[in-house]
Parts: structure tokens; sequence; C-alpha cells
């Protein structure tokens, strides 16, 4: 296994599975959602466009996005391999991604589809909370993935917060951009031959089947 890619719409289980792929094979799991919620943290022009950008559901510039991910890469954890999960999310992304991979002798082995319909998906969104410290993910609108303690995490114990763009307004056009931008990325890794699509209605069903995709050992 050299390095994976995630693609799914919003809401489909991506940061879930990515997670747990991390943890089975002992990779570093690469968001760039969470790179750029962490660079909104600033009062520069740069983190003010990203703020904006992200609460409006809308892309970040591929520049900005393909830097973040070219500094991440590059880091020693990588060595063995690594997900990306929320990148690339367009095909010009996808190409110079490619460009990226050749420069620093690195290789892309599997592309990993996660299917689900566009409602069950926005049901998720409505009670979706996550840990900024460890990063699970709970959802109070469904009972097996409440958190014990309301509001808290049940591994670190720190506060759970809801994400600024897990509304359901913002999520249909988060999925507008989806089907546009991202979903065109299938047919570009098809004819690469690299591309595998995974059910995603059930969490550990949708694990199963990613780990027989990717194989045993993490070679
Ligand atoms: P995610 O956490 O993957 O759902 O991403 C949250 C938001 O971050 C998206 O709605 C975009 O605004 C932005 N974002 C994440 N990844 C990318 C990317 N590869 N290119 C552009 N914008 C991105």
């Amino acid at each position: 296994m050299e390095s994976i890619i995630f693609i799914a719409p919003p809401a489909a289980g991506k940061g879930t599975q990515a997670a747990l792929i991390s943890k089975q094979y002992n990779i570093p799991s690469i968001s760039t959602g969470d790179l750029l919620r962490a660079c909104q943290n600033e009062d520069t022009p740069l983190s003010n466009l990203i703020k904006e950008r992200l609460s409006k559901g809308m892309l970040v510039d591929d520049d900005i996005v393909l830097e973040l991910v070219k500094n991440r890469i590059v880091k020693s954890d990588c060595d063995n391999g690594y997900i990306l999960d929320g990148f690339p999310r367009n095909v010009a992304q996808a190409i110079a991604y490619d460009e990226m991979l050749k420069t620093l002798n690195k290789k892309l082995s599997h592309v990993i589809l996660l299917e689900l319909d566009k409602e069950e998906a926005k049901k998720r969104i409505v009670g979706r909370l996550s840990c900024p410290n460890c990063k699970s993910i709970y959802n109070d609108m469904f009972e097996n993935m409440k958190p014990k303690e309301k509001g808290i995490c049940d591994k670190c114990q720190n506060s759970l917060v809801k994400r600024s763009d897990d509304s359901a307004e913002v999520y249909d056009e988060r999925y507008d951009i989806y089907l546009k931008e991202t979903m065109p990325l299938i047919e570009f890794y098809e004819n690469k031959n690299i591309l595998y699509r995974v059910d995603s209605s059930n969490k550990d069903v949708a694990f199963n089947s990613i780990c027989n995709i990717l194989g045993e050992n993490n070679d």
C-alpha cells in the first residue's frame, strides 16, 4: 500500500473510515478539511478567505490546498503510506496531485469511493459532533453513536464541537459542489484502474470491505 484517497459525498463517512483505516494500518490520515479549519484561527487575509469559503461550503482555491497537502505528505510519518481524506476534490487537483507524486517519488495505490444516498447522508449531518482533540465522531441523532455523556468525548473527555458547515442549507450547497466538481474524479480514477466502490450505509460493513480491498498487510 502506498497512499489512499477517499472520495465521498459530504457526511458519507469519509472521516470515520479514514480514522479506522489509519489505526488499522498505522498510517496517518490527512484531512484537508481539518488542515483548512486549523488555518482559520489566525487573522490574516488568507485565513479570512478560507473562513469565508468554509462557512459557505465552497471549495478553497486549488493552489492553497495543494500547498497544504505537499507540506504535509513530505513529513516522515508518511513514508510508509498515508490516507488523504477530502483531497483531491476536483480534476484539476487530481492532475496536480499526479505531478506532485512524480516529483516526490510517491505513488497512489487505491482510491476508495464511499457511496451513500443523499438523504441518508444529510440525516447524518444534523446531529454530527466531533472531538477536536482525538477526532472521534459522534451523532446525537443515532442511539448507537451518542456520546455516553452529552457533549463530552468518550475517549479523551474533551468537549465535542459542531462544525459551522454542518447545517442542512450548507449541506445542499456542498452536495451540489460534490456532484459538479468531485464526481468527475470517479471516471478519472476508473480510467487508471485504481477506483474501488464501497457501500457506506453501514460503518462496520464498509470498514471490512475497505480492509478486503487494501489487503491484510501494509506493504
Ligand atoms: P471536509 O472536512 O472534507 O468535508 O471539508 C470541509 C470543507 O473544507 C469543504 O467544504 C471545503 O470548503 C474545504 N475543503 C476540504 N478539502 C478541500 C479541497 N481538497 N479543495 C478545496 N476545498 C476543500
